[in-house]
């Protein structure tokens, strides 16, 4: 692919707009330091990889529109959307615990917003569609090889019933972009219900202008926690909601073996959304340290930092919020600190009810976590995948060891599993659930299939080396269900083979 032999006409001036999107914005009418107004920039040779019409539909688009040469192209933001008005959000953020002051979208542009068919307001950003006052020197494009795995996680990641923002369509823009080598370029468009990050909150509050603290809290709150809107402490229920929400998300991310791989500030949803999926991995072979970012040397974003690191990053959102809780510093700083304390018992709630129905447990017994965490440390000890490990759990007999086999092989000293699995069997005894519900239950919490890296590898590799979106296709069809058996798919449920390992996986850019 290359982009100098296209004479196409890339100027957006003479086209008329594209209409089939019903855009009804309000962060565009929020004060002018909170956004830069840009238009998106023309790519060559905008071409559709892939829609998501499930997505369309919920949002109230018109598939056909989406895949016309205009929908097209607007996607690309070779067109102008009708109702758009494009902006750079501004934020700042703590990356890798280091401040700066200034991030924001470098190459990422919200064109809108629309009201879904639940009348919940969702944000259409393109990611990769030029620069923007916030580049810092970037190009603001994006390789087509992060579009294929953020559209892959992140519609893996909802399949999971996780949430995370959404990927509407990836686009391919017929140009290349210089990385390590030139790379085909691509666009994403992303969907969400808030691209408000802590770093957008820390943005205001560490160039000292609380006003646009308030101005953003009271935008978050009436758009996506009306409910507290009359509540007289109505920033402080606010921030106990969002630790809500983020000890739920890393609970979850757990649940399957996710590691999000660079969760610095700007990167931490005030919804609670799984976003900007950069060097993210998931847990191949058990192990509680395990960390896939290159970027991540020192594993501060390791699997089982993650629970820390949100509370860290919840902390960077409460400073932000003292000014809003209370004029005396003291008292504010009082009331934050008693709210982000409860981070450390509403995550430990969410994660043993995580660990629990990953064992297929429904009632609540001493010793519960501690049987789960002794399985893990097992896994741990023998490399057993964790994927396999409680998908095959849930299909061993509770009564007798005789189909044991499936999980046992995986692993290496079947003895210590044997030992485990007779105490496991033991407190199913204790359990009134039917064996069939448990079984049942079990195939809903523990996936099948999950985004492993070499599969997400597999599909970046076809598509960057020969334009190749065939095995993007095939394993977000195989994602779309990832608690179904789809016996014919069953080579998406295994781990790597020792050489399509992937240990290192690379951000976004
Ligand atoms: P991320 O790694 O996606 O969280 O991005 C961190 C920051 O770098 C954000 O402000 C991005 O907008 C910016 N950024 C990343 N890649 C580029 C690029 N190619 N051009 C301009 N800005 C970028
Ligand atoms: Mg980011």
């Amino acid at each position: 692919m290359t982009s100098h032999q296209n004479l196409r006409d890339t100027s957006i001036e003479n086209k008329a707009p594209f209409q089939g999107i019903a855009f009804n914005n309000s962060y565009a009418r929020l004060p002018e330091q909170f956004h830069a107004r840009v238009d998106p920039t023309p790519v060559a040779q905008p071409a559709l990889i892939r829609l998501n019409h499930a997505l369309a539909r919920e949002l109230k688009l018109n598939v056909d529109a989406l895949n016309s040469t205009e929908g097209i192209e607007m996607l690309a933001g070779n067109r102008p959307a009708a109702g758009a008005e494009p902006i750079a959000m501004a934020y700042a953020g703590h990356q890798f615990a280091n401040w700066v002051p200034q991030l924001g979208d470098g190459r990422a542009l919200l064109l809108g917003e629309v009201i879904d068919r639940d009348g919940r307001r969702r944000d259409i950003q393109l990611k990769g569609s030029g620069p923007t006052p916030f580049s810092r020197g970037g190009d603001g494009r994006s390789s087509i090889g992060p579009v294929v795995r953020e559209y892959l996680a992140s519609e893996a990641m909802a399949a999971l019933g996780i949430p995370a923002t959404r990927a509407l369509a990836a686009i391919a823009t017929g140009e290349d972009v210089l990385r390590n080598n030139p790379e085909p370029g691509g666009i994403l468009v992303r969907v969400a219900d808030s691209h408000v990050r802590v770093g957008t909150f820390e943005y205001f509050a560490r160039k000292g202008d609380p006003a646009s603290v308030r101005t953003l809290a009271d935008y978050v709150i009436s758009r996506h926690y009306p409910e507290l809107s009359d509540h007289d402490q109505c920033y402080l229920e606010f921030f106990g909601q969002v630790i809500e929400r983020q000890a739920f998300l890393v609970s979850e991310w757990m649940r399957v073996g996710f590691i999000h791989g660079v969760m610095n500030t700007d990167n931490t949803s005030v919804v609670g959304e799984t976003i900007d999926f950069g060097p993210f991995g998931y847990i191949d072979e058990f192990h509680p340290a395990t960390v896939y970012s290159s970027i991540d040397r020192r594993g501060r974003y390791a699997f089982n930092q993650q629970p820390g690191i949100a509370h860290w990053n919840l902390a960077r959102l409460g400073e932000c919020l003292l000014p809003l809780l209370d004029d005396n510093a003291d008292a504010a700083l009082e009331q934050a600190n008693e709210a982000l304390k409860t981070f450390e018992g509403r995550f430990e709630k969410h994660f043993h009810a995580v660990l629990r129905a990953k064992l297929g447990l429904a009632e609540t017994r001493g010793g519960d976590i501690e049987l789960a965490e002794d399985l893990l440390s097992l896994m741990t000890d023998q490399r057993a995948d964790m994927t396999l490990t409680f998908r095959r759990l849930g299909e061993i007999d509770a009564e007798s060891s005789a189909a044991d086999g499936p999980v046992r092989e995986l692993f290496d000293d079947p003895a210590g599993f044997d030992a485990w699995v007779a105490r496991w069997r033991e407190r199913l005894g204790a359990e009134t659930r039917c064996e069939a519900a448990r079984r049942q239950a079990m195939r809903k919490t523990n996936p099948a299939f999950v985004l492993r890296n070499h599969l997400a590898q597999q599909a970046v590799d076809a598509a960057i080396e020969r334009l190749d979106f065939g095995p993007m296709h095939q394993l977000a069809k195989v994602l779309a269900r990832p608690y179904d058996d789809q016996p014919g798919n069953a080579d998406y449920a295994q781990p790597p083979r020792p050489e399509e390992r992937v240990t290192k996986t690379f951000c976004g850019t």
